[in-house]
């Protein structure tokens, strides 16, 4: 039976109700999970109420502030973690960026700061991370990230956040290697398209999805608890045999060659 009874799990990348972040901690959470869950600040403190609000129902036991571009943040996210529970046993890496202006257009034109800031926060983050949850992970652990077909195709406009998750689902692999002898697992979902607030600033995704809705074996695109369904399994010891791998939670569709 899955059931996260006793596992302490640090969710990151929850913005709002529409986040797959958010369909993936209900999902931790009613399989028995204690929560953590970070968010990313902001100046005004608008993110942290509305998180706070929308997480509430869920009972975290942390809440903290990590924006993965701040070492800083890290460190004092894991340094509590160490001091409230200490043992860290799933860790979800649900979060990236790119600038609006990256995800449309020719991909010839990619800035070289807009594709340093898409790789560190979508790739580097999870290298990090993994990093730092790797000692706290000391009876064993689960890591999942989130990546998309984009990283493994061409689809169009999602140019600089594919070579940003072909990167993550690379490190994903060496990240698996490195960690299996502590009988930690990584594995990655590639989940279907998504209305989101990142998916939103991906030129045409709209289209995406209509099209996916024509053509994925399911005839439609999937949900967030669809996938936070499928976090629950690879977080559970009903996986764990599996490690290093990108699960398709797409109805389908990248089985599709027309
Ligand atoms: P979302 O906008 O709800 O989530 C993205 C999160 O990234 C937000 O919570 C945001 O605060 C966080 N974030 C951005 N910069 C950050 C930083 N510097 N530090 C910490 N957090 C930061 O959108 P989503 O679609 O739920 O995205 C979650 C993940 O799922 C992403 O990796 C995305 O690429 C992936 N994904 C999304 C889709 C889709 O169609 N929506 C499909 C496949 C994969």
């Amino acid at each position: 039976m899955l059931n996260l009874t006793g596992k302490n799990a640090l969710v990151t990348g929850i913005a709002n109700n529409r986040s797959i972040a958010w369909g993936i901690a209900q999902q931790l959470h009613k399989a028995g999970a204690n929560l953590g869950i970070t968010y990313l600040p902001d100046d005004r403190g608008r993110m942290e109420t509305k998180v706070a609000e929308l997480v509430e129902p869920l009972k975290p036991s942390l809440f903290l502030p990590c924006n993965v571009q701040n070492d800083e943040q890290i460190k004092s996210t894991f340094e509590t973690v160490r001091e409230k529970w200490e043992k860290l046993d799933l860790l979800i890496h649900c979060l990236a960026f790119a600038s609006k202006d990256d995800l449309s257009g020719d991909f010839s034109q990619t800035s070289r700061s807009g594709f340093n800031t898409a790789l560190d926060i979508s790739t580097y983050s999870l290298i990090q991370l993994a990093g730092a949850a790797k000692p706290l992970m000391t009876q064993g652990g689960s890591i999942v990230t989130l990546t998309y077909l984009g990283g493994v195709k061409v689809v169009p406009n999602y140019n600089v956040m594919g070579i940003a998750k072909a990167g993550l689902e690379m490190s994903v692999r060496y990240l698996a290697a490195e960690l299996g002898p502590q009988n930690i697992r990584v594995n990655a979902i590639s989940a279907g398209p998504i209305r989101t607030l990142a998916s939103s600033a991906v030129g045409g995704i709209l289209d995406m999805i209509h099209h996916v809705e024509q053509i994925a074996p399911l005839r439609r695109t999937v949900t967030q608890l669809e996938v936070g369904n499928a976090a629950a399994f690879l977080c559970s010891d009903l996986s764990s045999g599996i490690t290093g791998q990108v699960l398709y939670v797409d109805a389908g569709y990248e089985i599709m060659g027309m």
